[in-house]
C-alpha cells in the first residue's frame, strides 16, 4: 500500500530567529506539492515563531516529556507544545538515546504523551555500525520497536523513522538494498505490534538524506518519507529532496 510520503526536517540545537527566513521557501514549496506533507521541527524556542511566520507548515518538536506536568526541571510536555502550535513529536532521536541515555521505555512513555495531546509521534530507531557489523540490524531495530511503540499508535499519529546511527550526519547512507530490506522488517514488526493500523503508519528513512539521493531512497519499497538533518537547514537544500519525495511518489 503506498502511504503519502512525510519530508520532515529536523533543525537540532540549531537556528535562532533569523533562521526563520528559510520556512519561507519551504512553506512555497510545500504548497506547490501537495502530493506529500512536509514538517519542520526547530528548537522548542522557534515554535511559536515558526508556526507565526509559516502558518501553512507542520511545525513540531524534536522532543517531549512523557508526563504532561510535573517537577521535571527544563522539560517540556506535550500538551504545552500544543499551545504553541506545534503539530508533530519526534521521540527517541539516537542523539538522544545516546547524549541523554534515554531508554525505549522512556521513548514510549514520550510517544504515548504525544499523541495524548494530539501530537503526531515520529518514533526514531537505528542501529549503530557496530551493531550492523555484527549482523544485528534487525534484531537491534525489532526490539527498539518492542519497547519504543506504543500499542495505541495509529496511522494517523504514529510515525517510525528508521536512522542508522552510523548514517546520521556523515554523508554515507545504507545501500538501497539495506533500506529496503530493514523497511520491510519493520513493517512486518509494526503489523504484528499493532495490527492492521500497522500498514497504515509511515516509515521514514533518514541519515545524510541529500538532493542528491532523496528520489533514490524515497522510491524505495515501504520507504514513507524521510526525517532530513543537516539539510533541512536551508530552503536550497531541503525544498530539492520535498521535490524528490513527489518524485518518487509519481
Ligand atoms: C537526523 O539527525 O535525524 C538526520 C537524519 O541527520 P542528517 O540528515 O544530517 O544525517
Amino acid at each position: 500500500m503506498a502511504l503519502r510520503k512525510l519530508v520532515a526536517g529536523n533543525w537540532k540545537m540549531n537556528g535562532t530567529l533569523a533562521a526563520l527566513a528559510e520556512l519561507d521557501g519551504i512553506a512555497a514549496a510545500a504548497a506547490e506539492n501537495g502530493g506529500v506533507d512536509v514538517a519542520i521541527c526547530p528548537p522548542f524556542t522557534l515554535i511559536a515563531p515558526a508556526v507565526a511566520r509559516a502558518p501553512s507548515l507542520a511545525i513540531g518538536a524534536q522532543d517531549c516529556h512523557g508526563q504532561a506536568k510535573g517537577a521535571h526541571t527544563g522539560c517540556i510536555s506535550a500538551p504545552m507544545l500544543v499551545e504553541t502550535g506545534a503539530k508533530l513529536a519526534i521521540v527517541g532521536h539516537s542523539e538522544r538515546r545516546a547524549d541523554q541515555h534515554e531508554t525505549d521505555a522512556e521513548v514510549r512513555a514520550k510517544a504515548s504523551a504525544a499523541i495524548a495531546a494530539g501530537l503526531v509521534a515520529i518514533v526514531c530507531v537505528g542501529e549503530t555500525e557496530a551493531q550492523r557489523d555484527a549482523g544485528e540490524a534487525e534484531a537491534v531495530v525489532a526490539s527498539q520497536l518492542d519497547g519504543s511503540i506504543p500499542g495505541e499508535g495509529t496511522g494517523v499519529s504514529l510515525v517510525v523513522a528508521y536512522e542508522p546511527v552510523w548514517a546520521i550526519g556523515t554523508g554515507r547512507t545504507p545501500s538501497t538494498g539495506d533500506v529496503a530490506a530493514m523497511h520491510a522488517a519493520i513493517r512486518a514488526k509494526l503489523t504484528a505490534l499493532l495490527g492492521a493500523e500497522g500498514a497504515k503508519v509511515r516509515i521514514l528513512y533518514g541519515g545524510s538524506v541529500k538532493p542528491d539521493n532523496a528520489k533514490e531512497l524515497l522510491a524505495v519499497a515501504d520507504v514513507d518519507g524521510a526525517l532530513v538533518g543537516g539539510a533541512s537547514l536551508t530552503a536550497a537544500q531541503f525544498v530539492p529532496i520535498i521535490e524528490g519525495a513527489v518524485a518518487a511518489s509519481a
